[in-house]
């Protein structure tokens, strides 16, 4: 089989980031094929195992909510009538930092649902958009080179799972590779010919272990409870509302400290945790599953924007191209952000320019990505077991300054303020370093 168009896109994967550059894509191209692995579940939330990572809480900070509203006009009001919550942090969120409680101060927002909800809701929204195709069951296995060889992409090659095997290709103008953080994008780039891009990487080793709980009837003084770990006791747990009158319950912990999945262990870990608070809540309440782990939370950061040679017509998002500890709660942020960047990139171009401008695409991606990394990777280095490159001593002074910051933005709403806007990705990390934050978190 090969098809073939004048301006046709491929996208890669269906997960969030694949599913909002679709969208961006079908708004200018003629065609946009969506291939993906899974099967997809009649627009239903349901799991699907390329996506092992939606048992564990998934919130979407305000500036991703802002984003996917923008992409998508209405998509968070579907989610709230779908039973998705609000949540504002730290106000309605039991918030416990790495120094003390957080006070009532102000914050962000955050939306709260689960992955499979979020992720449901925006595939139905652009299911029968006349210029975007599905390919679910289909395994991408390798790029196909242009006429020239490997300066340009020209396709994939793929196959249809469950079948014998045999493989086909599809043209297209633009691949845009979005498959998560098992991605074999490198490998494809070698095998391409194209030098493997050099990627940075920081393993806080923080295991996840969660499970649903039904929600107590009684509305309580709080919607969601979050309990940092510190490098002293590097244990820690949220609890988030989910739709179906449900909680997420999370269990964290850094390096031996894996949190268990064992029933048996599962409420005696939550109950060492730096607060009782976590596991009394807890107490009594009927759990709706089995508690399932997730292991694989390295910050990784594969740098194809720096590439000398950047094939035409190919292009990185998501986690594919970065991947972060996701104890931040930044992925899907981030996806949303880097959709709004290709929006913005490509109404500028008509769609056959734009293979050609995958190099300034890929830039514009990975400009997307330096907030959240900066972030996870500068706490992550707080950490003794973390394994990456160790901060200098501007690292480290940077280190002594957030954790100021942090200990003042706790009471502090001046300080909180400028905090949360920074961890919702709404401003960026350098925003904290005036002198207004600075003498205030000097006190
Ligand atoms: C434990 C955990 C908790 C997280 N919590 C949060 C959170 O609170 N907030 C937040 O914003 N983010 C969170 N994230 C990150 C978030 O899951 C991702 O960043 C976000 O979903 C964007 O991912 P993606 O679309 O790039 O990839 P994915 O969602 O992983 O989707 C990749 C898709 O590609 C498909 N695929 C893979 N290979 C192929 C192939 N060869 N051919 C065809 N299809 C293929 C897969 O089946 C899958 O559907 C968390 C991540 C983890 C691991």
């Amino acid at each position: 089989m090969a098809v073939d168009a004048m301006t046709h896109a491929v996208v890669v994967g269906a997960g969030v980031s694949g599913l909002l550059a679709a969208h961006v894509l079908a708004s200018s191209f003629e065609r946009v094929t969506v291939v993906e692995r899974d099967e997809f579940a009649d627009g239903a939330p349901a799991f699907r195992s390329g996506v092992p990572q939606s048992r564990h809480v998934h919130v979407l900070w305000s500036r991703g909510q802002a984003a996917v509203d923008a992409l998508l006009p209405g998509a968070v009001t579907d989610l709230e009538a779908a039973g998705a919550t609000v949540v504002r942090a730290p106000d309605q969120m039991r918030w416990l930092s790495p120094a003390r409680w957080f006070a009532d101060v102000p914050g962000a927002h955050y939306l709260s649902a689960s992955r499979e909800l979020l992720e449901a809701t925006l595939r139905r929204r652009i299911d029968d958009h006349p210029a975007i195709a599905w390919m679910p069951r289909h395994e991408v296995t390798a790029l196909v080179p242009g006429r020239n060889g490997a300066a340009a992409v020209s396709g994939v090659r793929l196959r249809e799972r469950g079948k014998d095997g045999q493989e086909s290709t599809v043209h297209s103008d633009l691949v845009v590779v979005a498959t998560g953080r098992s991605s074999r994008t490198t490998r494809w780039l070698v095998e391409l010919g194209h030098a493997a891009p050099a990627t940075e990487r920081f393993d806080a080793h923080l295991g996840y272990s969660s499970r649903y709980y039904r929600r107590p009837a009684a509305e309580g003084p709080w919607t969601a409870m979050y309990v940092q770990g510190t490098p002293d006791v590097p244990r820690g747990g949220v609890i988030v509302p989910i739709e179906g009158g449900r909680w997420l319950v999370t269990l964290l912990g850094q390096a031996e400290h894996q949190p268990p999945i064992e029933e048996k262990d599962w409420l005696a870990f939550a109950a060492s945790l730096r607060t009782d608070e976590l596991a009394e809540a807890l107490a009594g309440l009927e759990p709706l599953s089995d508690a399932v782990a997730f292991r694989a939370t390295a910050n990784e950061w594969t740098h194809f924007e720096r590439a000398r040679r950047w094939p035409r017509g190919l292009l990185v998002i998501g986690d594919a191209l970065c991947r972060f500890n996701p104890v931040y709660g930044h992925g899907m942020t981030v996806a949303a952000m880097q959709a709004q960047a290709i929006a913005a990139r490509i109404a500028t171009l008509r769609p056959a320019e734009v293979p050609a401008r995958a190099p300034e695409l890929q830039k514009a991606v990975a400009k997307c990505v330096r907030g959240a990394w900066a972030i996870a990777t500068g706490e992550d280095a707080r950490y003794p077991s973390t394994d990456g490159p160790k901060p200098g001593p501007l690292g480290r002074m940077q280190q002594r300054y957030m954790s100021r910051v942090v200990a003042a933005a706790n009471t502090d709403p001046v300080v909180s303020e400028a905090f949360f806007a920074v961890l919702s990705l709404n401003r960026p990390p350098e925003s904290l370093l005036t002198p207004r934050i600075a003498a205030r978190a000097r006190r």
